[in-house]
């Protein structure tokens, strides 16, 4: 950086993650410097029993936001001074945004993985298959619930978990959804139009995991997208493509997520091109 920071103006922050390469940072600073903003993208480690004092902190020195991840999303609603509609849904926040003097929590990652989908199909009408019931999972289901998806099935390894998210999604969203407990390979069934890894399967350094699915069930008018950045190539998008299936990778996700953090904190349009290819640089795509 070439000029003296604005604290007061100029910096954005993320807590949880550890600090060197951190994947969003090289992503958000390429957008700052592609669109000559001066301000910069800090990765800042806290620990559980500081996430009070740190958004304190965070009031106190101007920032302009924040992201968050595993294990803050849930515990910052307290210190915040509001939430978005769908954020109060999931229960979840990844994103903060300061409005005038008010610290407001955003939830982006369904939001990123709607508009990923959308460069494909619209979620209107849509039935969907989902893995997983995390964070990723109930963020993209209220989100393509709310966008018009007429019905999500959720497979899930544990049903404790499976059943509450598909509980949370009737309830929040009005839409049509079920579980089914996840053993052995699914089946998808014909009527499916998409389908989505929401689970860690897949995740570096667990790079050869084979994903649980019954391959044959999947057939080309299937839109099949993975959660998964790192590797963008999944074995579940790799055999999909094998099929003839549309795919959507994680890296998607993240750029469109990141896109809209950006424009809420900014006010300013990135450009996803570069943002992606910050990504694809740190994980050597
Ligand atoms: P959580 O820990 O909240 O949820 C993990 C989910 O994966 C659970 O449903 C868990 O099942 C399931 N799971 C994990 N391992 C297995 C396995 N071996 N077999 C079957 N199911 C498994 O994590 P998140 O939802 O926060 O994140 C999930 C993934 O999404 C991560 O890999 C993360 O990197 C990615 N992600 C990507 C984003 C992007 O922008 N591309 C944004 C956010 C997340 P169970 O309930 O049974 O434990």
């Amino acid at each position: 950086m070439s000029q003296p920071l604005n604290f007061k103006q100029e910096l954005t922050c993320v807590f949880g993650q550890p600090i060197s390469e951190n994947p969003s940072q090289c992503m958000m600073e390429a957008a700052f410097k592609d669109k000559g903003l001066e301000w910069r993208y800090q990765s800042i480690e806290v620990a559980p029993e500081n996430l009070e004092q740190a958004v304190g902190g965070l009031r106190a020195m101007g920032f302009r936001g924040a992201n968050l991840t595993i294990p803050h999303k849930v515990e910052v609603i307290q210190y915040l001074d509001g939430v978005s509609e769908a954020a109060a849904m999931m229960g979840a926040v990844n994103t903060i945004v300061r409005k005038g003097d008010q610290l407001i929590g955003e939830n982006t990652d369904g939001k990123g993985f709607v508009q990923s989908l959308k460069e494909l199909s619209d979620p209107q009408g849509k039935k969907i298959v989902m893995f997983g019931a995390g964070g990723a999972a109930r963020a993209i289901g209220v989100e393509t619930a709310l966008e018009g998806a007429t019905e999500i099935t959720i497979v899930n390894r544990s049903a404790e978990r499976g059943e509450a998210l598909v509980a949370l999604l009737k309830e929040k969203t009005g839409v049509s959804a079920s579980f089914v407990l996840w053993e052995g390979d699914y089946v998808v069934t014909d009527d499916v139009d998409v389908v989505i890894n929401a689970t860690s399967i897949g995740l570096f350094p667990d790079v050869d995991a084979v994903f649980p699915i019954d391959f044959s069930s999947l057939k080309p008018n299937m839109i099949v997208s993975d959660v998964i950045p790192n590797p963008p190539q999944t074995h579940l998008l790799r055999e999909a493509a094998k099929v003839g299936c549309q795919t959507l990778d994680g890296l998607g996700m993240l750029v469109n997520q990141g896109v809209i953090g950006f424009q809420l904190w900014t006010g300013v349009d990135p450009d996803p091109k570069v943002m992606r290819a910050a990504l694809e640089d740190v994980f050597g795509v």
